[in-house]
């Protein structure tokens, strides 16, 4: 046996083995799935001497991908992997596309769409339409479509089932947002997928070509593909059904994209010789966060009962950090994070903070800046979505195709050159009656009838992109957009203004231009301004990460699927926030789910924590701790104070336990009562205590520590600021402590 190969179990060996005809693996979470992808690939190219251009693996992230192609780098030779195709759905099929979507009438230097282009156009076809936002929300139509096209109903099929007037008008929009995206020589994300089937269907010697080229496909998190990806997937698979895909029903968190678990409780449907897989052991984490897991996920009535068991020991119990608002809260989880660094010297990098919706992020977001925590956040407002960098973005797009008029109106205004709405309109209309793009319209200016002014301001503007456009053909990304800082002094303009928002703006545009040059020296061969832009309209918001940072992840949970942390916060556990407003089972089996791929991102340590109180639409309100921290054995979790929950004196949730779920009234924490708990651990900069503890210490005291709970001192070592203590805590075992950081009370 291949070297490799021994680390694997004997049941995730035989699915690395199994090369040939479909093969499912159907586990739970951290047993291994990602593992057995990665290694699968390793040993088709080592073993089976399959060259790496033949197989194709489908990952849910880019980070993943990168990941995956970093760890058969590390098991193969280094560079085995370049020639693999291993990506997202969305940047496999972009990249595939700009190969052969001429054959369906774009042209190759198609723009990409992100969420918020595409809703801007939605608003725009339907003020074309007269129908207005106030009687049918942008934010509605725009997800029905989205939805549509994930189904793969189109624009037709969906006019023909639209039942009432409100689908009607929808399917006016949409039918308008279609063509307008063509005009645009634009694809939104969902076209992704949905043009290489057009393509396929259309010109099916593409795809005999691409079966024959992808002879392996591998998809990880296969509950969540929705109806497109399963299509696509199987008709690139027909031809030699080496169709591999790991998943786990227990994780499926994306329905309300579109995701359809049914794709994988079907596998067996198109593929009745298929073989399955299940994986029993989990390998991430511990006895304690799987019971944990387990306890919840185990409520759910739609679900495939399947078994995992914890490799690893038994741990440190599960933390509940309650708190009276969500700005303590924050705090308390700082405090966390400060304590257990000092303790036991673990990176930031170590931490993740989850929460359930973006909203919840600015406070925790704060709170980390005020404690000088390094933290990087991946929620809305990531760094592409800000307006300069979508600004210079769309600048970029302009350049690589002039038909794409949202990011031509984008920009044409900015910097400012005196071309407001009204000459906008007069440019539009010539563009009309003359049949041609904007961006002709904006070339042709001379011929429109227009002042002078606007003549020669739309002149200059085209003159700057030509240039632009001439750069791109011969530099990289970098060099073009170094271009645009030049000639427009957009950087100088910011730094002018000398506010902190322009600051902050002219510190993006520096960043967009440094990951530029860092994009050209990664990518010598391919550094175009095209490269770069589909690499980052389709970065997730996880992939801002840079491997060398070293800080603590700030993300939603939807996010944090496939990842792991050693320490995990889980926070918002409240009725109405996590689970989310829920009125169907359905929908809450889809939140506890959720709870699930929380729970079992960490491998040591889990947090959960609450507010009492939480600003939310604009008011402060009172909140009732989740019913899902009910769901977990109370004997499991400790309090701050380090009691169990179970003996702690809100004995409810042990009767949840047996199975009576608990609502209501006793669970409700009394506005203002002392149930908010002084809390134990300081805030940042007060924290390392001085000389008057240090003598505090000796064989048999009594102590409490924030995280890990009363404990009694063994040994003490040293004295002054190199003081050591060895304590026994009750719950977390023996652990050797600084006096100085780590925050002890005598009690
Ligand atoms: P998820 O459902 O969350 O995506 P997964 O099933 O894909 O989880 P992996 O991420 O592949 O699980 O594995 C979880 C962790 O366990 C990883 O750190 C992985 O390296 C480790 N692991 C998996 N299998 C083994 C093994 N046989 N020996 C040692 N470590 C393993
Ligand atoms: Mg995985």
């Amino acid at each position: 046996m291949t070297d490799f190969l021994r680390e694997l179990n004997d049941v995730q060996r035989e699915a690395v083995l199994a090369t040939e005809g479909p093969v499912m693996v159907l586990a739970g979470a951290g047993s291994g799935k990602t593992r057995v992808i990665t290694f699968r690939i390793a040993h088709l190219i080592r073993n089976q001497r399959v060259s790496p251009q033949n197989i194709l693996a489908l990952t849910f992230t880019n980070k993943a991908a990168g990941e995956m192609r970093h760890r058969i780098d590390g098991i193969l030779e280094q560079g085995s992997s370049s020639s693999l195709w291993i990506g997202t759905f969305h940047s496999v099929f972009a990249r595939l596309l700009r190969s052969y979507i001429h054959l369906i009438g774009y042209d190759r230097n198609f723009s990409i769409f992100d969420a918020d282009d595409s809703k801007s156009l939605v608003k725009q076809c339907m003020k074309e339409l007269n129908l207005s936002p106030e009687t049918l929300p942008v934010n509605l139509v725009h997800s029905t479509i989205s939805k549509s096209k994930n189904n793969f109903v189109l624009p037709p099929e969906f006019h023909r089932k639209a039942i009432d007037d409100q689908y009607q008008k929808i399917a006016l929009v949409y039918e308008r947002y279609v063509q307008r995206l063509r005009e645009n020589n634009a694809l939104d994300f969902d076209d992704l997928l949905i043009k290489p089937i057009e393509l396929f269907t259309e010109h099916p010697q593409v795809l005999e070509q691409l079966q024959e080229y992808f002879r392996y496909l591998l998809i990880d998190e296969y509950q969540d593909t929705n109806r497109v990806q399963y299509l696509v997937a199987k008709m690139i698979a027909a031809k030699h059904r080496n169709i591999f895909v790991v998943g786990d029903d227990a994780q499926s968190i994306y329905s309300w994209r579109g995701a359809d678990i049914s794709n994988m409780l079907n596998f067996n449907d198109d593929y009745g010789d298929a073989q399955l897989f299940k994986l029993v052991d989990n390998y991430r984490s511990t006895k304690t966060i799987l019971q944990a897991a387990n306890n919840v996920i185990s409520r759910n009535q739609r679900q495939i009962k399947k078994e995992l068991v914890a490799n690893a020991g038994t741990g440190e119990p599960i933390t509940l950090i309650e708190a009276y608002n969500e700005r303590r809260e924050a705090e308390k989880v700082g405090d966390c994070i400060r304590s257990i660094r000092l303790a036991n010297g673990a990176e930031y990098r170590a931490f993740a903070i989850f929460y359930r919706t973006n909203a919840q992020s600015r406070v925790i977001e704060d709170v980390m800046r005020q404690n000088r925590i390094p933290y990087k956040i991946f929620g809305s407002v990531s760094f592409y979505k800000r307006k300069e960098i979508k600004d210079a973005v769309a600048y970029m797009r302009l350049v690589l195709n002039d038909r794409d008029s949202e990011s031509l109106l984008r920009v044409i205004n900015f910097p400012p050159r005196k071309i407001g709405d009204v000459s906008i309109n007069k440019l539009k209309e010539f563009a009309e009656e003359q049949n041609i793009s904007l961006y002709d319209a904006v070339r042709r200016a001379g011929e429109g009838g227009f002042q002078a002014r606007l003549v020669g301001a739309l002149t200059q503007f085209a003159s700057l992109i030509e240039a632009m456009r001439r750069q791109a053909e011969e530099g990289t990304a970098y060099d073009v957009l170094s271009m645009l800082y030049d000639t427009t002094g957009l950087l100088s303009l910011l730094k002018e203004e000398n506010t902190p928002e322009s600051l902050a703006r002219h510190e993006n545009l520096q960043e967009l231009l440094s990951m530029t040059r860092d994009f050209a020296d990664h990518n010598p061969s391919s550094a175009t301004l095209g490269d770069f832009l589909s690499t980052i309209s389709l970065a997730s918001d996880y992939d801002e990460t840079q491997e060398s940072d070293n800080y603590v992840s700030l993300m939603t949970v939807h996010a944090a699927k496939g990842l792991e942390f050693p320490v995990v916060f889980v926070t918002g556990m409240e009725e109405k926030l996590f689970p989310l407003n829920s009125y169907e089972p359905s929908e809450v089996e889809e939140e506890r789910r959720l709870f699930y791929v929380a729970i079992t991102r960490a491998r040591e340590k889990l947090f959960l924590s609450w507010a009492q109180s939480r600003y939310m639409y604009g008011q402060p309100q009172m909140c009732l701790r989740s019913t899902f921290i009910n769901e977990i054995d109370p004997d499991i979790i400790v309090t701050e104070g380090g009691r169990k929950l179970s003996e702690s004196p809100k004995k409810v949730a042990a009767t949840a336990m047996a199975g009576r779920p608990v609502f209501g009234s006793s669970l409700r924490p009394q506005p203002g009562s002392p149930s908010a708990k002084v809390p134990t651990v300081k805030p940042a900069g007060s924290a390392a205590p001085t000389g008057a503890a240090k003598s505090a210490y000796r064989v048999g005291t009594k102590v409490q520590h924030a995280i890990f709970g009363p404990g009694t001192v063994l040994e003490v070592q040293g004295s002054g600021a190199k003081q050591k203590v060895k304590i026994n805590f009750r719950t977390a075992g023996e652990k050797t402590l600084m006096v100085q950081y780590a925050n002890l009370k005598v009690v």
